[in-house]
C-alpha cells in the first residue's frame, strides 16, 4: 500500500486534560526519540494529534516502533491529498484499488468536514465519494454498520486525509508525565512486564535489583541488565540499582524463621526500595506481584510485606493471568531473556513450606530479634551500584555511577520534556533537558 504519511491519536485523557500542552509535548518528543533510525521521518504536530511524514521511509517498520509510543491510542498510515472534491474522490479511488477489495466485501464511507469552509458537508461526502468508488468495484456491497472496510474521509483546511486502516497504539499516558516510581526488578518473566505497564501510565522509573553475589553469578545480574536495556529502549533511559543482598539474606536465614524466610527478605527488600526511592524522589514501588501466583503473593502475604514500607505499592499484574503475562511479554521482547535459566537470589534457602499466610506479630518479632537488622540494610543501601542504560546502547555501554553522582537527587518539579531526536551523528535519544533520569 502506497501511504504518505502516518496518523496518530492522543487518548481521550491526555487531550482532555488540563496538562495537554505538557502532554503533547512529551508525546512528540517521544516520537522523534524513536524515530531516530528514520531520519527521513518527519514528525509535524498538530492540535491534538500527531502525523509522521514518511518520505520514503519504510511504513511497516515505523509504525512498529510507533506502537510503543506511549500516549497514543491509535494510530493510521493515511494518503494524504488537496481538499477539493476531485483529488479527494482520486485519492478514495486509489486507495481502494490498493486494497483489491474481493467479491462481497462490505463497505462504507465515513466522511468527516472538520474544515467548515469545505462546500459539501460530512452526508454529502459520504455520497459523493462512494459513488464513483462503487461504479469501479462493482464487487463491494454498502453495509453501514459493520463494514469490512471503513473508507474514512477527513477534510482539513490544510490537507484531507483518506485511510481505513486502524493500528491500537500502547494508549496510556506520554513517557514521563505521570511523576516517577522504582521498579523492583528480578530476573522472571513477570517484574519486566509490570515495568512496562508503568512506563506506559506515564511513570518514570528507575529499577531496583537485589542479587546474592558470589551464590548468583554475574550472569544472573547481566541478565537483568538486560532486561532493564529492553525497558530502557521504551523509555529513553533506565537508572538501574543493583543491591548487594548477600548479607541480609545470610542472616534472616540465620534467624530460623524457616517458613518466614521469603516474608522477610522481601520486608528488607521494600525497605531499600523506599530509601532508594526517597533519595531519587520517587513516590512508589512497581513490583511483578500477580493474586495467587507463589505464596508470596497470596493477599495474606501480600498485607504483611505491604506493610514494611510508607510508599504505595503498585502492582500492575495483580489480577493479570500468567498466560496472559506471557503474551506480552513476547510482545514487548523480555520474554525470551527472562526464561534464561540463570538463578535468582530468592531461589536461595528456598523454604520447604514457605507462609502463604504469614502473621504480622510474628514477622515483625523475628526482625527484632535481629538487632543489627537496620544497619545491614543502611549497609545495602550504601553498597548499591547505580548503572545508568540508554536507549539503543547495551549493557557494555552504560555509565556506571558511583558516590555522589549516584546519590543526587532529582528535584521533584523537573519538565515533563524528555527525549530529543537523536543527532546526524546517529547517537540515540538523550534527555532534552537537565539530568531528570
Ligand atoms: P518475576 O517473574 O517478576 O520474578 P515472580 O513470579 O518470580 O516474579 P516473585 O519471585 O515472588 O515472583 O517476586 C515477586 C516480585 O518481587 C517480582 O515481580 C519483583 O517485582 C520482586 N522481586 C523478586 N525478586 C527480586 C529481586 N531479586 N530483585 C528485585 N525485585 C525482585
Ligand atoms: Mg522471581
Amino acid at each position: 500500500m502506497d501511504y504518505d504519511m502516518i496518523l496518530l491519536r492522543y487518548g481521550e485523557i491526555t487531550i482532555k486534560g488540563k496538562n495537554r500542552s505538557k502532554f503533547e509535548k512529551a508525546a512528540y518528543q517521544h516520537v522523534n526519540a524513536v524515530l531516530s533510525p528514520f531520519p527521513k521521518a518527519k514528525v509535524i504536530k498538530e492540535y491534538g494529534r500527531l502525523y509522521v511524514e514518511l518520505n520514503g521511509e519504510p511504513l511497516n517498520e515505523v509504525i512498529q516502533v510507533l506502537k510503543h509510543v506511549f500516549g497514543i491510542v491509535s494510530i493510521s498510515p493515511v494518503k494524504r491529498t488537496l481538499s477539493e472534491l476531485e483529488p479527494i474522490i482520486e485519492t478514495a479511488v486509489q486507495l481502494m484499488r490498493e486494497m483489491d477489495p474481493a467479491e462481497g466485501t462490505t463497505f462504507k464511507v465515513s466522511a468527516k468536514r472538520a474544515w467548515k469552509g469545505f462546500p459539501h458537508g460530512s452526508q454529502e461526502m459520504n455520497h459523493l465519494v462512494s459513488a464513483p468508488v462503487l461504479r469501479e468495484f462493482e464487487q463491494l456491497k454498502v453495509d453501514v454498520r459493520k463494514p469490512a472496510i471503513d473508507l474514512r474521509v477527513e477534510v482539513r483546511e490544510e490537507w484531507t486525509y483518506v485511510y481505513s486502516e486502524v493500528v491500537q497504539g500502547a494508549g496510556g499516558f506520554p513517557l514521563a508525565s505521570n511523576g516517577r516510581g522504582v521498579l523492583l526488578l528480578s530476573g522472571g518473566i513477570d517484574s519486566p512486564v509490570a515495568g512496562y505497564e508503568a512506563l506506559r501510565k506515564g511513570l518514570q522509573l528507575d529499577a531496583i535489583h537485589f542479587h546474592s553475589y558470589p551464590f548468583t553469578s554475574e550472569r544472573a545480574q547481566r541478565k537483568v541488565l538486560d532486561l532493564a536495556q529492553v525497558l530502557a529502549n521504551y523509555a529513553g533511559r533506565m537508572r538501574v540499582h543493583m543491591v548487594p543482598f548477600t548479607d541480609i539474606q545470610t542472616r534472616l536465614h540465620q534467624s530460623g524463621h524457616d517458613n518466614l524466610l521469603i516474608t522477610l527478605m522481601r520486608r528488607a527488600m521494600l525497605r531499600i526500595a523506599t530509601q532508594i526511592a526517597e533519595q531519587r524522589n520517587a513516590l512508589a514501588i512497581v513490583t511483578g506481584d500477580s493474586l495467587g501466583q507463589v505464596a508470596s503473593q497470596t493477599l495474606g502475604s501480600m498485607n504483611v510485606i505491604g506493610r514494611a514500607t510508607d510508599l504505595p505499592l503498585l502492582r500492575p499484574l495483580v489480577t493479570v493471568d500468567k498466560d496472559k503475562i506471557i503474551r506480552e511479554a513476547e510482545y514487548i521482547g523480555t520474554y525470551e531473556l527472562s526464561i534464561l535459566p540463570y538463578e535468582d537470589c530468592c531461589t536461595l534457602f528456598v523454604p520447604k513450606s514457605p507462609a502463604t499466610n504469614p502473621n504480622l506479630n510474628i514477622v515483625e518479632h523475628a526482625e527484632r530479634s535481629i538487632p543489627e537488622l537496620d544497619d545491614l540494610i543502611k549497609a545495602a543501601v550504601e553498597g548499591t551500584e547505580a548503572i545508568l542504560l540508554k536507549a539503543g546502547g547495551t549493557p557494555d555501554d552504560a555509565i556506571v555511577l558511583s558516590g555522589k553522582d549516584k546519590d543526587k537527587a532529582v528535584s521533584s518539579n523537573e519538565p515533563a520534556s524528555v527525549v530529543k531526536k537523536a543527532n546526524e551523528s546517529g547517537e540515540q535519544a538523550a534527555p532534552a533537558t537537565g539530568d531528570w533520569f
